[in-house]
C-alpha cells in the first residue's frame, strides 16, 4: 500500500504508548495549526497530514488495521476514500482548538454512507511544455499512480463465485452509533460499521488478489494529446481517467497542469507572437531577407526596400492555433533599425558623402519635428 506512513508524520517509534502518541500531536497540532502559521502555506497541509495520522493512530481498532493492513479501516473499498480532497472533516481551518479536537471525534461521522456511488478521486500531476510543444501541440506521456477495479473480483472484493451476506451488526445500514469518552466529555457519534467498513454487507470470502478490497493501486502509463494553443498555467483534464468510483460512482478526472517555458526571442499574447526583429540599417534601406525562428521552424523575411524603424510586420496565420478551433493567430515582426556599433575612417568618409545626397525633404518626421519646433 501507499499509505502515508503515520508513525513517521508524528515522529514517533511504532510501540510508542497511547500518551506519547497524544503528547507528539499535541505539540506538531500547535506548531502546524493554520491559524498560526499564516504566512506558510504548507502549514495546512501538513496540519491535516498530522489530524490524519492522530485520528488513526489514537483509535485502537483503527491503529490496529493500521498495523495490519496498512490502512485505518483494514481491507475495505473505503480505504479509498481517504483524503479524498477536503471532505474528511478537517475543512475549515477558521476555528481554534476546540475546533480542532471537535473535529478529531466527530470526524469520521462526516464518511461516507453506506450502499450510495462514491465518485473517484481526482489526480493532478503537471508537465512542462517548450513554447514550441505548447503552441503546436505536443504527444506526452504521464506515469500515474490510480486506483482501478480489481479485475478479479470487478469491484465486489468477493472471490469468484462466492456473495455478500448483510452485515448483523449494523443490519445492513453501514452505520451505526458511537458513544466515546474525551476530554470534553462523552460525545455521541454516528459512523461507519466497524465490522462492515460501512457497506452494509460481509464479504464471504475475500477475493485474494485485492484482498477483498474490490480495488487496487496501479501504476499505468497514459498518452495524452496536449492540443495545440494551450497556454502556461491551463489544466488539461482527461475526464475519468483519475481513481476509479465505488459502488458504481464516475471514476474521478486525471488533471494536467501546463508549464510553458519562455521563448528566448517569441513572445505570445493570446494566439498571436511577437519578435523584436534587430535590423542593420544598410538592409533597412536597401531591403533584403533575415531569417527568423517562427512556430514552424526558420523562415526567410523579406525586409521591404526603405523600412522605417519601428514599423510592425504581419505574417497573417502564422501565430498559435486556437484551442479546438481551426483558427490562427499572427506573427507581428517589429523592426528596430541598427546602427553600426562604431565608425572607421573609411565608412565615416563614405557617410559623409552620403550625407550630402540628402536633404531634410528627404525626412518627413523630422521635417515636421523641426518646423513644429521653429514655430513653438
Ligand atoms: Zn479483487
Ligand atoms: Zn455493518
Amino acid at each position: 500500500m501507499a499509505d502515508k506512513n503515520y508513525y513517521d508524520i508524528l515522529g514517533v517509534s511504532k510501540t510508542a504508548s497511547a500518551d506519547e502518541i497524544k503528547s507528539a500531536y499535541r505539540k506538531l497540532a500547535k506548531k502546524y495549526h493554520p491559524d498560526l502559521n499564516k504566512d506558510n502555506p504548507d502549514a495546512a497541509t501538513k496540519f491535516k497530514e498530522i489530524n490524519e495520522a492522530y485520528e488513526v493512530l489514537s483509535d485502537a481498532q483503527k491503529k490496529a488495521n493500521y498495523d495490519q493492513f496498512g490502512s485505518a479501516s483494514g481491507p475495505n473499498p473505503n480505504d479509498f476514500f481517504r483524503g479524498n480532497g477536503g471532505s474528511g472533516g478537517f475543512g475549515g481551518f477558521g476555528g481554534g482548538f476546540e475546533d480542532l479536537f471537535g473535529n478529531i471525534f466527530s470526524s469520521f461521522g462526516g464518511r461516507t454512507t453506506a450502499n450510495t456511488a462514491v465518485a473517484g478521486n481526482d489526480i493532478t500531476t503537471r508537465v512542462t511544455l517548450s513554447f514550441q510543444e505548447a503552441a503546436v501541440g505536443v504527444t506526452k506521456k504521464f506515469n500515474i499512480v490510480r486506483t482501478e477495479e480489481c479485475e478479479h473480483c470487478h469491484g465486489t472484493g468477493a472471490k469468484d463465485g462466492t456473495e455478500y451476506t448483510t452485515c448483523t451488526e449494523c443490519s445492513g445500514t453501514g452505520q451505526v452509533r458511537y458513544t466515546q469518552d474525551t476530554i470534553f466529555g462523552r460525545i455521541v457519534n454516528q459512523g461507519p460499521c466497524k465490522r462492515c467498513n460501512g457497506t452494509g454487507k460481509i464479504v464471504k470470502e475475500k477475493c485474494t488478489s485485492c484482498n477483498g478490497k474490490g480495488y487496487k493501486r496501479n501504476n499505468v502509463t497514459i498518452t495524452v494529446d496536449i492540443p495545440a494553443g494551450i497556454d502556461n498555467d491551463q489544466i488539461v483534464t482527461l475526464r475519468g481517467y483519475g481513481d476509479a468510483g465505488v459502488r458504481g460512482g464516475p471514476a474521478g478526472d486525471l488533471q494536467i497542469l501546463v508549464k510553458v517555458t519562455p521563448h528566448k526571442l517569441l513572445e505570445r499574447k493570446g494566439f498571436d507572437i511577437y519578435l523584436d526583429l534587430p535590423v542593420p540599417f544598410t538592409t533597412a534601406m536597401l531591403g533584403g531577407k533575415i531569417v527568423i525562428p517562427s512556430l514552424e521552424g526558420k523562415l526567410e523575411l523579406n525586409i521591404p526596400e526603405n523600412t522605417q524603424s519601428g514599423t510592425m510586420l504581419k505574417l497573417k496565420g502564422k501565430g498559435i492555433k486556437q484551442l479546438n478551433k481551426n483558427v490562427y493567430g499572427d506573427m507581428f515582426i517589429k523592426v528596430n533599425v541598427e546602427l553600426p556599433k562604431s565608425l572607421n575612417k573609411k565608412s565615416k568618409q563614405e557617410i559623409e558623402a552620403l550625407e550630402k545626397i540628402f536633404d531634410v525633404d528627404d525626412f518627413d518626421k523630422y521635417r515636421k519635428f523641426r518646423d513644429t519646433t521653429k514655430n513653438l
